[in-house]
């Protein structure tokens, strides 16, 4: 589904990314590991297209197309979500317009009718409830005043609803206390399928309590340099990163 190969990645001058390869198969949850600084959200960012985040060498393929070709919203289109590390607030615009208008864009890209505004708020009122948020929530400003558990939680609603084929997340464990987390990754559990796939991006190995990854990678100054079973991520929490590495 995805594939990455020696990716360069340059921010403001500073080249962050530095060959990095990376392969993720439909099925599968790959957990991303690293300190801060790592590069972690600058791969996020990278696909997910963000600008100022200028790729020097290197490519990524999404189901065999080029995507480094594509807008943002045209990968949103395709199946690409990606979850922010720090969400951003959106005074005026409130979070049910938010997410229909998101989620009519994916299907107008893909040549499908917008949903019923019925239709939609039974998704939507499903979805966060599946997800612990309270439907009173859904009406006020994205991410306007939410703490920062309730800004994770609104990202998985996001993603609940637009049922992507690759979710990008970044640190959506942090900030969460642990029922939070519990709830969270039941929602991250659910977009697990045979035709999906998750990339978790996370320094704790809490998360990994729960949602288990089939494939663990640590990522050091912008590169992947071990990669392995979820046994991986238990030896990092116990030995460091020095050790392992
Ligand atoms: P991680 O998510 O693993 O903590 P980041 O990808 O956020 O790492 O950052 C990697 C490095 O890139 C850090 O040294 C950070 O300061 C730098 N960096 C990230 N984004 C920017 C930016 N927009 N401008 C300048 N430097 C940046
Ligand atoms: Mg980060």
């Amino acid at each position: 589904m995805l594939k990455i190969n020696d990716l360069h990645v340059h921010v403001d001058g500073t080249e962050i990314l530095k060959g990095l390869d990376l392969e993720v198969k439909a099925g599968e949850v790959h957990a991303i590991m690293g300190l801060n600084g790592a590069g972690k959200s600058t791969l996020a960012n990278t696909i997910a297209g963000r600008d100022d985040y200028e790729v020097s060498a290197g490519s990524i393929e999404f189901e065999g197309q080029d995507l480094l070709e594509l807008e943002p919203h045209e990968r949103v289109g395709e199946g690409i979500f990606l979850g922010f590390q720090y969400p951003v607030e959106i005074p005026g615009v409130s979070n049910l317009n938010f997410m229909r208008t998101a989620l009519n864009s994916v299907r107008k890209y893909n040549g499908e009718d917008d949903m019923s505004a019925a239709e939609f708020m039974k998704l939507i009122r499903a979805k966060a409830s599946e997800l612990g948020m309270d439907a009173e929530m859904l009406k006020r400003f994205v991410n306007v005043g939410f703490s920062g558990g309730e800004k994770k939680r609104n990202e998985m609603v996001q993603m609940a609803v637009l049922n992507p084929k690759l979710a990008v997340l970044d640190e959506t464990d942090s900030g969460l206390d642990i029922d939070a987390l519990r709830i969270v990754s039941e929602g991250i559990n659910a977009q697990r399928r045979d035709d999906t796939a998750i990339l978790l991006i996370t320094h704790y190995q809490r998360l990994l309590n729960y949602v288990q990854p089939d494939v663990v990678h640590v990522m050091i100054d912008g590169k992947i340099v071990k990669s392995g079973g979820k046994e991986l991520a238990a030896e990092l929490e116990e030995k460091g990163y020095a050790d392992v590495a």
